[in-house]
């Protein structure tokens, strides 16, 4: 039942007990004023009757012309009570009347000279109205039948009836107004306080009612303003906050007090694959017993030691807090590349240790040979040879790391200038001729015209090429052939030796680039390798903005080559 509704029926219930108390209340009054009037006239009536009654001989006669002219009964009765006189009955209908010296009217009037009474008539079974006056001892007395007063009685309370039911019809179409009027507004404002509640903002009360209503409308109004003021505020803070978690590098997962996860930034989604639409259950996180157990403890209020955990092959620091209002945030952090460049370290320091430490040992034991035994000269100067190859060998290896380690630490930038490589291959070429010869290996060059120069630093392009050269002819059988080309690329140009050896088995290209890698430790070190060559190859190309790539097939040969750019791209 809606307001408008209820004020209706309010106002028109009490319209209608008012409309109802009043018609009963006039038709009471009515009939109460009626009959004093009518007592009053009956009355004079009776006064009339009584004075010219001295002087009418005939009391018969009298009370019928009497009554007649009257238009109502006229009785006339003696000292004694006997009527001898009335308007409604003859002579012979008078002997049948009774004594009327006890009917209460005459014995009011005998006594205080007027009197009146209202009952049944004996004679005619109506309700009779009768006044009776004292004239001396005799008593005369008037009536008339109520009916008709009741008539006169029925027709303005019928009157009053439908003046009421007018005044009710106007009353409650009236009250139809009011409620309306009253209940507008009230509705105006549920409706805009309806509005405000489901986000729409920027709803305002348009009414202009006097009074409460009115202020509580200015209210609604002043409550929306300050609304909007404070979720435009908590929009800007919200974009600022997500802005800041988004540009973090490390993944943000927070779940809410039912478990749902209600915010993830780009890092956490990459970092735990997850690709689901906000929000969802956490149970769609990765299935890692570290992860659920950390998550349970922040959810249930205690924040947990910094951890580390494997998820999909990424090794990730995960922090676990428990937020205020319930729920918590995950934090991750990619320790992946750390880890793995600790264990990068960790290998090359046990590497270098291992490649030092061989030469050393030799050096180390012939030395000791050569000073406490007597060696014939021979001998002794073959062990003098091996000391020194060994020691060669040392400061390659040696020249090598610290090449690499100038290339790492960024202390060296390359000058890139363009190199005409058409004539910087036949000179590496060159270099390796006599090694080639022995090896009985065809060197030859095969340069694009669209790509003979190259923007490299010189001397670092000469020694990418040097180390090609040198892994070809060292990993090529007698008969083959080692190439030096350069071939056209989008922004840059490849450069690059390709052979026709002994390839290398697929398991290994993933890794050939990594420092002191070999396919074949012992074969490297007899060929004078020093595992450090092809990672040297990718540094340099890297420190040029470049990449390098590798393809073999084992028995068939090697192509490696390195990708420097122009300078529009050269990050150098
Ligand atoms: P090394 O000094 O041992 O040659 P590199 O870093 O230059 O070290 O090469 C690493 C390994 O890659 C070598 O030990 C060798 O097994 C393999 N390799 C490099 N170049 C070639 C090639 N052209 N053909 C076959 N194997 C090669």
């Amino acid at each position: 039942m809606t307001l408008a509704h209820r004020l209706f029926a309010g106002s028109a219930l009490i319209v209608v007990v008012f409309v109802a108390l009043l018609t009963l209340l006039s038709g009471v009054r009515l009939n109460h004023e009626l009959r004093e009037l009518e007592t009053q006239r009956l009355a004079h009536e009776a006064r009339l009757v009584a004075a010219m009654w001295a002087n009418a001989p005939d009391a018969e006669a009298f009370a019928t012309t009497a009554g007649t002219m009257l238009g109502h009964r006229v009785t006339l009765i003696d000292s004694s009570g006997r009527v001898i006189g009335d308007s409604r009955f003859d002579l012979a209908g008078l002997a049948h009347l009774e004594n009327h010296s006890t009917r209460p009217e005459v014995v009011q009037a005998r006594r205080s000279g007027t009197g009146s009474a209202l009952r049944k008539s004996p004679s005619r079974g109506d309700d009779e109205l009768y006044v009776a006056v004292r004239a001396g001892a005799r008593t005369a007395r008037v009536s008339m039948s109520t009916g008709e007063l009741s008539d006169v009685i029925a027709s303005a309370q019928r009157d009053v009836l439908l003046s009421g039911a007018v005044g009710l019809v106007v009353a409650l179409l009236l009250s139809v107004a009011f409620a309306r009027r009253v209940s507008r507004p009230i509705v105006e404002l549920r409706d805009v306080a309806r509005a405000l509640a489901q986000g729409d903002l920027g709803r305002r009360p348009a009414l202009a009612a006097p009074g409460e209503v009115g202020e509580l409308g200015d209210a609604v109004h002043r409550m929306a303003e300050q609304l909007a003021t404070r979720m435009t505020a908590l929009q800007h803070e919200e974009g600022v906050l997500a802005a800041v978690i988004e540009s973090l590098h490390e993944g943000i997962v927070a779940v809410d007090a039912n478990r749902q996860v209600v915010r993830l930034n780009q890092s956490a989604r990459e970092l735990l694959r997850l690709n689901s639409a906000l929000p969802f259950p956490a149970d769609l996180l990765p299935r890692h017993s570290g992860l659920r157990d950390a998550l349970k403890a922040a959810l249930s209020g205690h924040a947990g030691e910094r951890e580390e955990i494997t998820v999909d092959g990424r090794t990730l620091a995960l922090t676990a807090r428990p937020l205020g209002a319930g729920g918590a945030v995950l934090a991750f952090f990619d320790l992946t590349e750390t880890r793995r460049l600790e264990a990068v370290r960790r290998d090359f320091v046990a590497n270098a240790s291992h490649e030092l430490k061989t030469p050393l040992t030799v050096i180390g034991g012939y030395a000791e040979t050569l000073v406490t035994d007597e060696i014939p000269a021979e001998q002794r100067v073959q062990f003098v040879q091996t000391i020194r190859a060994n020691a060669e060998r040392m400061r390659r290896i040696v020249d090598d790391l610290l090449d690499l380690s100038r290339i790492e630490s960024g202390g060296w930038k390359p000058h890139a200038v363009p190199v005409d490589v058409a004539t910087l291959a036949p000179d590496v070429l060159a270099a390796a001729s006599s090694a080639a010869m022995a090896g009985g290996l065809q060197l030859m060059t095969d340069v694009d015209p669209d790509a003979h120069t190259v923007r490299a630093d010189p001397t670092a392009l000469r020694q990418v090429l040097t180390n090609l050269v040198d892994n070809a002819v060292r990993y090529t059988p007698s008969g083959g052939s080692v190439i030096v080309f350069t071939r056209v690329a989008t922004q840059g140009s490849w450069v690059g030796v390709r052979d026709t050896g002994i390839g290398i088995a697929p398991e290994h290209l993933p890794r050939i680039f990594e420092r002191f890698y070999r396919v074949d430790r012992g074969r490297s070190r007899d060929e004078g390798g020093t595992g450090l060559g092809l990672a040297i190859v990718r540094h340099l190309a890297e420190a040029h903005g470049g990449r390098v790539e590798i393809e073999s097939e084992v028995g068939r040969g090697t192509e490696v080559r390195a990708f420097f750019p122009e300078p529009a791209v050269t990050a150098s």
